[in-house]
């Protein structure tokens, strides 16, 4: 099962004289995050012998986590947990409008949060290691590092090493905070891996960098009630539909955030979140002669996410000009596993993925922003239609009247179909993933305007987008 013959190249030797290769596993992955863990068990179900190595070297503030990538430990889940634990705070004071009293003063307690968001993610560590282990795939806690093409270098804690062979690889080593390479940065600031088990509340806080991880942990420290600053050294929300991304940023604005902008820092003792680096520089790629793009560390792949070695691939946040989440590191390696494996040829679409940032005010989207749209098919064959919209929610509390907003960018040239949508208001995930799915069945304008809505939801706000033309007029009407 797990060998391989290798044949010499002059055909008549190769009746007498091949070689058979035996390697301890069918498949090697390296990194148990969102990609690698999706993949190693799907690789298991379909019967192979697959090891999985994940391994979390700690912050310069020692900090450190269990077994699940990015995702579980430091990413998605703490972020959305904490970015919940401030919209209470809003609820609360909606509370009262809607005639809820209580006297006492509401305070937060930091310690509170960060045990109950740490105690699961604790579980969801250990369900990792149960859910691995029912599959018989093969977990080690090491570092991994290629020694041969066909070899790695695996070294634990302890600084105990072992070698092991694999017949295929799968790189999925994810991506970790960048530092701002000025004295002191790594002594006097934390980052996002070192925030969401911070073991004390961090208080006043300036975060450096205008990424959705800033916003995010911006918008939700800000939201415990702490002063809160963001340096921006040029746009919000690189790559995402500027208009929406500003529009997050002057609600945050509203809401006591101070924005910073055109600066760079000089001072540390702050919230770093100024971009994240590809986990591949200590790889060892060289000794498997993998190629890198030596400017940001990225693994270029080709439409099966194989690199140039071919019995390495690769998947996740370190793949080049590919999406940096959860879901699509989950679905490129099961889909992966089953083309490697189970005869499969589905390959991992990354056109039209939704998403969503959780600023205060969550922005969804999914397609193209209106940017990138003008580019692509020029700004005569596209048309945009939009809408200010106010949540029945805020409207007894009288609060954000008119800050909500969605638009969608369609193409003329191919029947009006829907090529981006964006959303900036409450439950932005939930709303803008049937939208997702919407836009991969391809829909058209007319489609969402013959769709009925629910109503009184925010959704619904979709079918009703006015022509950028009209917007004026119907603000001017107060519509
Ligand atoms: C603050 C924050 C919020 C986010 N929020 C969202 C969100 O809301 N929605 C969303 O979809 N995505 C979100 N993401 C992105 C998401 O977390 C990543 O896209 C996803 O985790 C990528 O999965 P991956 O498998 O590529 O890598 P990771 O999940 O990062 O896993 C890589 C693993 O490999 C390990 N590793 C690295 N090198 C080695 C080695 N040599 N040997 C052994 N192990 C190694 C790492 O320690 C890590 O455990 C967020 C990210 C951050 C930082």
């Amino acid at each position: 099962r797990n060998r391989l013959v290798i044949f010499c190249h002059n055909w008549k030797e190769v009746k007498t004289n091949h070689v058979v290769v035996n390697y301890d596993y069918d498949l090697i992955v390296i990194g148990g995050g969102s990609g690698g863990l999706a993949c190693s068990k799907e690789a298991a179900i379909l019967g192979k012998k697959v090891m999985v190595l994940d391994y979390v070297v700690p912050t310069p503030k020692g900090t450190t986590w269990g077994l699940g990538g990015t995702c579980v430990n430091v990413g998605c889940i703490p972020k959305k947990l904490m970015h919940q634990t401030a919209l209470l705070a809003t609820a609360m004071q909606d509370a009262r409008k809607f005639g809820w009293e209580f006297d006492e003063t509401v305070k937060h307690n930091w310690d509170t949060m960060k045990t109950a968001v740490n105690n699961y993610i604790g579980s969801l560590n250990w369900g990792y290691r149960v859910s691995l282990r029912d599959k018989n795939v093969n977990y080690v806690n090491a570092y991994a590092e290629f020694v041969e093409p066909h070899k790695i270098k695996a070294t634990n804690k302890r600084g105990k090493e072992t070698f092991y062979t694999g017949a295929k690889f799968v790189l999925a080593t994810g991506e970790r905070p960048r530092y701002l390479g000025v004295p002191g940065d790594k002594e006097y600031c934390i980052t996002s891996d070192d925030l969401f088990s911070l073991p004390y509340c961090p208080g006043k806080t300036l975060v450096i960098g205008a990424s959705y991880v800033a916003l995010e942990c911006g918008g939700f420290l800000a939201g415990l009630g702490l002063d809160v600053t963001v340096m921006v050294r040029s746009i919000l929300l690189r790559g995402f539909d500027q208009d929406m991304a500003n529009r997050a940023g002057e609600h945050m604005e509203g809401h006591g955030v101070k924005f910073l902008r055109k600066y760079v820092p000089t001072k540390v003792s702050v919230l770093i979140a100024v971009g994240r680096d590809a986990c591949t520089d200590k790889l060892g790629l060289d000794k498997a002669g993998v190629k890198v793009n030596p400017k940001n560390g990225k693994i270029p792949v080709n439409d099966e996410e194989q690199t140039n070695v071919p019995h390495i691939y690769a998947i996740g946040d370190i793949l080049e000009g590919k999406w940096e989440l959860t879901p699509v590191a989950i679905q490129a390696g099961k889909l992966l596993a089953r083309r490697l494996y189970g005869g499969s040829t589905v390959k991992c679409d990354y056109i039209n993925v939704p998403t969503t940032v959780f600023t205060p005010l969550e922005y969804g989207s999914c397609g193209l922003p209106e940017e990138k749209a003008i580019e692509l098919y020029g700004e005569e064959n596209i048309e945009v239609y939009h809408s200010l919209f106010w949540p029945l929610e805020f409207t007894v509390p009288g609060r954000d009247n008119n800050k909500c907003y969605s638009k969608i960018i369609c193409n003329k040239l191919d029947n009006d179909r829907v090529i981006g949508f964006h959303y900036l208001g409450p439950n932005a995930g939930e709303v803008t993933q049937g939208f997702g799915a919407a836009m991969k069945c391809g829909v058209t304008k007319e489609q969402l305007d013959t769709t009925i809505g629910i109503h009184p939801t925010c959704a619904e706000v979709k079918r009703q987008c006015c022509h950028f033309i009209y917007l004026g007029i119907f603000l001017a009407l107060g519509c």
